[in-house]
């Protein structure tokens, strides 16, 4: 079986993120690894109802995710060139980044989720779906063995 050469990994910089991330460094080997972190626009949630510029607030979480994803991704060892900040949907995100870089994985965290949670989906099944390459979910959370 042939390894994978170039890995992406989906962080929401959760308590989980260590977890997802020592799954895929794991099976690495001698893959390129890639974070990315997408950021939903304010404008996207609350754009037609709140009349509001939130560039002022979108700029500070944009900042802070940033430095987030940089001192996480530093302690991994993966350098800055292999760190990508994202602003929009992020299974469309996560997408056109794997497509991109010609990723062969992309690895994505998975809440066992139940009710209205699992009817209402999950980014890893966002993922999953579409996806041209294999897509590992990392079982995280609740459910967990
Ligand atoms: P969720 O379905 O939102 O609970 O997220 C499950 C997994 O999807 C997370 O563990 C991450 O791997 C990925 N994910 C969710 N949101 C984001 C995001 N904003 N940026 C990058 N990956 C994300």
């Amino acid at each position: 079986m042939s390894e994978y050469m170039k890995i992406l990994v989906a962080v929401d910089l959760s308590e989980d993120t260590s977890t997802i991330a020592g799954r895929a460094l794991a099976i690495a080997n001698n893959a390129e690894v890639h974070f990315i972190h997408v950021i939903e626009p304010l404008s996207f949630a609350y754009g037609g109802d709140i009349p509001m510029d939130f560039s002022g607030i979108q700029d500070e979480i944009q900042q802070q995710a940033t430095q987030q994803l940089q001192r996480f991704a530093e302690s991994q060892g993966i350098d800055a060139e292999h760190q990508h900040i994202v602003l929009g949907r992020p299974e469309v995100e996560i997408h056109a980044k794997a497509e991109e870089l010609g990723a062969d994985l992309i690895v994505v965290g998975s809440h066992g989720r139940y009710g209205l949670a699992l009817l209402l989906g999950s980014t890893a099944n966002g993922v999953l779906h579409g996806a041209s390459c294999d897509v590992l979910a990392v079982r995280v959370g609740r459910g967990k063995k």
